[in-house]
């Protein structure tokens, strides 16, 4: 019964999956955020340098990746693939649980895959600078050190309740190189915007959003960076699927259930995307994202076009959204408090291809302790939603006499959260519901596209 499925490292892919030609219809075009017309690769190029706006419009299915990421890839991946033989013993069920486990990483979560690809173009179009904003921390930590490898400096506008909450990964993005600032700050006219209505703001990732373009297109030299969300990141993330099925070939087995947390939707998009092209060539595979009850997006959303930020600056996408006024409630996955969510995730989610499940932050850290205390590895509370959605499905297929081969995505390592595993512990974490009355408020801002 072997533990690790683990491949050489010249077997990290050597492309990137596009799941665009394959969709059942074309995505629906993004829309300038001023004159609602589909925006044109030169309105985009203020945010990103050309190879970047390219990848978001790329109609290639396989897209090569350069030599120099594939080296900067190699120094974590490829990432092991391992069976839950303990879990599996100790929840008792006859299904199978493999997870792909993306805490290796330099900053211990999925999001290097893509800030190295972002990092190398960035640095290749002699951008000297990177804006970006990041919630838990894990996305500001991940582009800090991608940026020092490749020579870029690296700004990270850090959302206020998390810079509090997460010292440690202030100070990891420091030891990378980058400078690091509590969201909303007094340095843009976004943050100021949002102080002068109210001075103790504890800050949204839309906010932080909005800094963060705003910098990148009032600075010559300094390109914006996004973690999760857009087309050209969920790409990037397809290094963790396409790993992952070599590695099920290892073990002989074929996935009925993949799962990913879904936050922005990268972690899931990288571990479905390829499986999602199975499934539309015809195979049997249910693809399931998880989010957290407190900031449902896709399970009570709406699929409608949407701003990615507060301050309306970034373009309208068409995708779930709870309104990008929302603020969602302080849980400690802070990597999932996101207003909206990619656009590609929610078409699948909407054309019936991928499914949502949301869960309360306690049955999370549940999960994640029971994970931890059998597999020895303490999860990022955002993953714990994988862990807790991977169990579920293993007792309803016990329920039904059936066995089931379940993969999930463990999208990161939580040794930066033992606070909240603190608070969990002490008995302090409480459950926020379905905010109802904030998303109704949120929502009437939607903007009124054609
Ligand atoms: C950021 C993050 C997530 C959520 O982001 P996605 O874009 O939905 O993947 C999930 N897990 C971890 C560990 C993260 O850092």
């Amino acid at each position: 019964m072997p533990l690790k499925y683990l491949l050489p490292e010249d077997q990290i892919p050597r492309y990137w999956y596009n799941i665009i030609p394959d969709l059942p219809s074309p995505p629906a075009p993004v829309l300038h955020p001023a004159t609602f017309q589909p925006v044109k690769p030169e309105d985009l190029a203020p945010l990103f340098p050309m190879p970047i706006i390219e990848q978001e419009m790329s109609a290639q299915r396989e897209v090569p990746i350069p030599e120099e990421v594939r080296a900067a890839l190699a120094r974590w991946r490829p990432s092991p693939l391992f069976r839950a033989h303990a879990l599996e013993q100790k929840i008792g069920t006859r299904s199978r649980i493999y997870y792909k486990y993306e805490g290796v990483s330099p900053s211990g979560s999925h999001k290097p895959n893509t800030a190295v690809a972002q990092a190398f173009y960035n640095a290749q179009a002699g951008v000297r600078r990177l804006a970006t904003e990041t919630g838990a921390g894990q996305w500001g930590s991940s582009l800090a050190f991608a940026g020092q490898l490749f020579g870029l400096a690296v700004t990270v506008y850090m959302v206020k309740v998390s810079y509090e909450q997460k010292p440690y990964r202030r100070s990891m993005m420091r030891t990378w190189g980058a400078e690091v600032f509590a969201s909303p700050t007094d340095l843009t006219n976004a943050g100021r915007g949002i102080l002068a209505k109210d001075a103790r703001s504890a800050g949204s990732l839309g906010i932080a959003i909005s800094e963060a373009v705003e910098d990148a297109v009032s600075h010559e030299d300094t390109k914006y960076s996004l973690g999760s969300v857009l087309n050209h990141v969920c790409l990037h993330q397809t290094v963790v699927g396409l790993e992952a099925q070599a590695q099920m070939r290892l073990a002989g087995e074929y996935p009925d259930i993949v799962i990913g947390c879904h936050g922005g939707g990268s972690n899931f998009a990288g571990i479905a995307f390829p499986f999602a092209r199975d499934k539309m060539n015809g195979q049997q595979v249910r693809l399931v994202a998880a989010e957290p009850t407190s900031c449902p997006t896709l399970t009570r959303g709406v699929y409608t076009y949407d701003f990615g930020d507060t301050a309306k600056m970034t373009p309208l996408m068409k995708m779930y959204t709870l309104g990008h006024d929302f603020m969602p409630p302080g849980i400690h996955a802070g990597g999932l408090r996101y207003h909206g969510a990619s656009p590609l995730v929610s078409q699948l989610v909407a054309s019936g291809l991928a499914e949502a499940v949301a869960y309360p932050q306690t049955a999370c850290f549940e999960a994640a302790l029971l994970f931890s205390r059998a597999e020895g590895i303490l999860p990022a509370p955002e993953s714990s939603h994988a862990i807790q959605a991977a169990i579920v499905e293993a007792r309803r297929a016990d329920a039904e006499g059936r066995e089931r081969v379940i993969l999930f995505n463990l999208s990161g390592h939580g040794h930066f959260d033992l606070g909240a595993y603190d608070q969990y512990l002490a008995g302090q974490l409480q459950d926020f519901d379905y905010p109802r009355e904030a998303v109704e408020a949120s929502m009437a801002g939607l903007p009124k596209v054609g």
